[in-house]
């Protein structure tokens, strides 16, 4: 593992989102993902890693940190949600749930599983795709992320979706094309379409948008080049491809960029992370509306820090006032432990 970039890279990113999130995402939260995001996967670095049963190590030093992480969590569960004593006696007390510090289940599991996969994020650059391993005798993988069969994901994978040297040289009036008909419909996108509020809005514009780029190169992906540029162009070939490498003909709409295996790339081991990070600081979409909960635990914590004795009917007030709408009851508010 790039260990120093683990380390660095998590700790900025926590105290980015420490500040971005306006103390939303907390030192706890930020301890959880980077330890996860630090060692993660790692840890069961003494499995086997070549040959027979090496599946279960790049199970879990894969996408299958999604399903360990649930079991990788309990621990720290126990840890942030009990408290050590010394004095009278050495002892541990669980934390009451309205305790600021205590965090749900699914929440550190939501971190886990981000810290996870952000792991492999940086494996994937800071790791050489292949090795030359001398007890094997063998070319194994090393910088990949296995998908199962002989699918892995790695730096050349992502590069070999394009066909450098850049494609435009080549005059590939595909890329033209595509560029033209999506810059069309982002235009009628924009100007029918223009977000006009914050929020979920905005994020199904932007979920259109990244459609409307990525199906076609996804479609793309699964046309075999059909001029076979590849053997035409024996420095591509050289420089991005093994040997019976399959060639797409994604490059031909990208001007020869790698678009696909990029995007790609940042939706599996940068976006995915980045959901999980914030279900983790704001809990799960489904189920009870969290932040919500959230927000009004926090009101009435202040009202009460504030001593001044408000009646329910202040609480429900200022509740209003910071979700912005009136559907919550009072019942929610007087549940509050
Ligand atoms: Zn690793």
């Amino acid at each position: 593992m790039p260990g120093f970039a683990h380390i660095v890279v998590s700790l900025l990113f926590s105290a980015f989102l420490i500040k971005f999130s306006q103390n939303k995402f907390t030192y706890r939260h930020a301890i959880i993902f980077t330890v996860n995001s630090h060692f993660g996967p790692d840890a069961f670095g003494w499995l086997p890693w070549v040959g027979p049963g090496s599946e279960i190590y790049y199970f879990i030093h894969g996408y299958g940190w999604i399903v360990m992480a649930f079991l990788m969590a309990l621990p720290w569960f126990y840890v942030n949600n009990h408290s050590l004593h010394w004095k009278p006696k050495f002892h541990l007390t669980k934390k009451s749930k309205s305790d600021p510090n205590y965090l749900k289940y699914m929440n550190i599991y939501c971190l886990v599983a981000a810290g996870g996969i952000f792991h492999q994020f940086l494996d994937l650059i800071g790791h050489p795709p292949t090795i030359h391993y001398e007890e094997v005798g063998n070319i194994v993988d090393w910088g990949g992320v296995w998908f199962g069969n002989d699918n892995w994901f790695n730096l050349d994978w992502v590069l070999s979706t394009g066909a450098f040297p850049c494609g435009n040289t080549f005059g590939f009036t595909l890329s033209n094309v595509f560029t033209t008909v999506t810059a069309i419909i982002l235009v009628l996108v924009v100007f029918f379409r223009v977000p006009k509020e914050q929020g979920k809005d905005f994020t199904k514009f932007a979920v259109i948008l990244t459609l409307i780029y990525f199906l076609p190169l996804l479609i793309a992906y699964f046309i075999p080049d059909p001029h076979n540029f590849i053997e035409n162009n024996p420095i591509a070939y050289e420089n991005y491809t093994g040997e019976g490498s399959y060639y797409p003909s994604t490059f031909y709409l990208t001007g020869g960029e790698s678009d696909f295996g990029v995007i790609l790339y940042m939706l599996l081991f940068f976006f995915v992370p980045m959901l999980f990070l914030y279900w983790g600081t704001f809990g799960l979409p489904f189920g009870k509306d969290e932040k919500q909960e959230g927000t009004i635990k926090n009101e009435a914590k202040k009202d009460l820090n504030e001593g001044e004795k408000a009646d329910s009917n202040k609480r429900v007030e200022i509740t209003e006032n910071s979700l912005g709408n009136s559907e919550i009851e009072e019942p929610n508010i007087e549940n509050e432990e």
